[in-house]
């Protein structure tokens, strides 16, 4: 990636420009000194809410030419409504034949959106920050895995999963070495999140290339609605 700054919210329009137009000039800067070819080398789009000036950033991250194009400044505590619309705004001004990487989402719900709206890539600490938490993403829903109904729980966390922690553990043991504060159940239930994660997208990309994606979301969000373990 090269460097950026991620533009603060809220800001106003004369710090939003300017923040961009530094990220511009660090972009251009970066691309010059590039020289490893087994280095994919991504270019960032800031512009902080303002349409107008996502629309400039792009153009210019654009005609300096990057390998990939990650859209930054979102999910910064806009609101889900506003991040949406600068996302579906700026994603179409980003090249389709390269990878588009919406950074720092999110919820398995994000990113089923985001690939809707044609993101390719993402990061976020949520599978591995709320396995420590004890919040574990299955295909039968949320699960918060310190709930007493797991006590004597024989099944795995999740019956559809082929990951290591659903292979050999069950729920009771997995809420056992949680609730004793035994580090092994953080390792454990973020090995099943991460998995879950990329069990989510793998599907998608089948899905996609089956024509199916829209079905398929429906199905993963009413799956995802059924179960939702509150602490
Ligand atoms: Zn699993």
């Amino acid at each position: 990636m090269a460097l950026d700054e991620c533009t603060p919210y809220p800001a106003d329009d004369d710090y939003t420009r300017r923040s961009m137009e530094l990220t511009t000039r660090w972009a251009a800067r970066c691309k010059a000194a590039h020289r490893r070819e087994d280095q994919a080398l991504f270019g960032i789009v800031q512009g902080g809410m303002n349409l107008d000036l996502r629309e400039r950033s792009a153009r210019q991250i654009v005609d300096i030419g990057f390998d990939g194009y990650a859209i930054g400044g979102l999910s910064v505590g806009e609101g889900k409504d506003l991040m949406w619309k600068v996302a579906a705004h700026t994603l179409p001004l980003l090249p389709e034949d390269r990878p588009r990487y919406i950074m720092g989402i999110g919820t398995p719900e994000d990113l089923l959106e985001a690939i809707r709206l044609g993101a390719d890539m993402f990061d976020c600490v949520m599978p591995t920050r709320n396995a420590r938490n004890g919040h574990v993403f299955t295909s039968a829903g949320k699960l918060a895995i310190k709930n007493a109904r797991y006590k004597d729980d024989a099944a795995p966390l999740d019956e559809e999963c082929d990951c290591y922690t659903c292979a050999n553990f069950s729920r009771a043991y997995l809420r056992h070495l949680f609730m004793a504060g035994e580090i092994l159940a953080h390792r454990l239930l973020t090995t099943h999140n991460l998995r879950y994660y990329t069990r989510l997208v793998e599907e998608a990309r089948k899905a996609i290339e089956a024509g199916d994606y829209l079905s398929y979301t429906t199905r993963r969000l009413e799956a995802l609605n059924a179960l939702q373990d509150k602490e």
